[in-house]
């Protein structure tokens, strides 16, 4: 692998997908919507943002032909998010459209959860196999105080319901954790790890969100909700799959009993083994969260060009894929895209 070396040679016309730093691109996030019916306080202004022109969106057709075209060069795992992607009409009619591709080894959702009461059983039909739920509070002021709406209620029975649809596993459980007030629910998720099927995750908080309130000194990090848990609970054992691209560190508790996880992206960076890209609802491909360049894959599909054209896009964009983020560095840059512009 290369390290802060200038990027001199040219991207490859054939083969897997790979950057200039010799990374393998398997994982491929794709945002379908940037509305969304929650305002999360690290993501969302309180009144929303200005929402894109439906014409701008890519459609059902279109996203499912960069997911065939992309797993045909080496994409292997789809998340499908936004915004969120619950609110966008006939979801799982693209969970179906992209199931059929056969190069696809996992097709997956992040959502609020707000919906899952009436759409976990038409996705678990269509063909989807794992999920993430964001779930940062049990107490149902605190999660109001976040989400700026009233619904924890919803989403623990949408919860429940995934729980009837054994084909959707793991359900997995993503906090964004945020100093001062994560803290007192810390152990409360842990509980809720043993007690229930769901792997509870916590995710350090990225300067990402559109109020720009992300101070360095905000950051709880996946090692001090490890101490609270470990403080209740004693020593964690720590569970690997020897996928060097996992980006959680996963951890079982000393009767085996429960799963809990740590993404830790500002304080143990994992860009070096980093292997996704993103393409936001309209359709521009970014290769990092904080990247400051797109690459415009709507334009190609709608200037009528050939897979070989869109294939060789992807290609491109990847062969300049950012080396790092460099957040808590003088050189980070926050982008214009705050999360749910780009999809998480
Ligand atoms: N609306 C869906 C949801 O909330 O799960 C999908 C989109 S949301 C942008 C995807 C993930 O990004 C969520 O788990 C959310 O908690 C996380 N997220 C949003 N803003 C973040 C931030 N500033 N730092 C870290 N994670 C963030
Ligand atoms: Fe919406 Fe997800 Fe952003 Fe919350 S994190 S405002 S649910 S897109």
């Amino acid at each position: 692998m290369r390290i802060e070396q200038a990027e001199t040679e040219t991207p490859p016309r054939t083969g897997l997908l790979v950057d200039s730093y010799g990374r393998r691109i398997k994982n491929l996030r794709i945002s379908i919507t940037d509305k969304c019916n929650f305002r999360c306080v690290y993501c969302m202004p309180a009144e929303g943002l200005p929402w894109l022109p439906r014409a701008e969106i890519l459609t059902y057709e279109e996203i499912t032909r960069i997911a065939r075209v992309a797993t045909e060069i080496g994409i292997e795992q789809i998340r499908l998010t936004g915004g969120e992607p619950t609110v966008r009409r006939d979801l799982p009619e693209l969970i179906r459209m992209l199931h059929s591709i056969p190069a696809l080894r996992s097709l997956s959702l992040t959502t609020n959860g707000v919906l899952l009461t009436k759409l976990a059983g038409p996705l678990a039909e269509a063909g989807l196999t794992r999920i993430n739920v964001s779930l940062d509070s049990l107490a149902r002021d605190r999660f109001a105080q976040l989400t700026r709406r009233d619904a924890l209620a919803q989403v623990l029975a949408g919860l429940e319901e995934l729980e009837k649809y054994p084909s959707i596993h793991p359900i997995k459980i993503n906090a964004v954790a945020m100093r001062g007030f994560t803290e007192p629910e810390v152990l409360d998720f842990a509980r809720l790890a043993r007690r229930k099927p769901y792997v509870i995750r916590w995710i350090e908080f990225m300067p990402l969100d559109a109020d720009q309130i992300w101070r360095k000194e905000d950051i709880l990090t996946g090692a001090e909700i490890k101490a609270i848990i470990e403080s209740e609970f004693g020593p964690l054992q720590r569970i690997t799959t020897g996928d060097p691209s996992e980006t959680a560190r996963r951890y079982t508790f000393a009767d085996g009993i429960g799963e809990v996880g740590f993404i830790n992206p500002v304080s143990e960076p994992f860009c070096a083994q980093c292997d996704r890209i993103r393409l936001t609802a309209d359709g521009q491909l970014r290769t990092c969260l904080f990247a400051q360049n797109e690459t415009d894959l709507r334009a190609v599909l709608r200037s009528g060009q050939d897979d070989e054209a869109l294939a060789q896009a992807i290609r491109n964009a990847v062969w300049h894929k950012e080396l790092k983020h460099y957040i808590g560095d003088t050189r980070f840059r926050r982008t214009a895209r705050s999360m749910s512009m780009i999809g998480g």
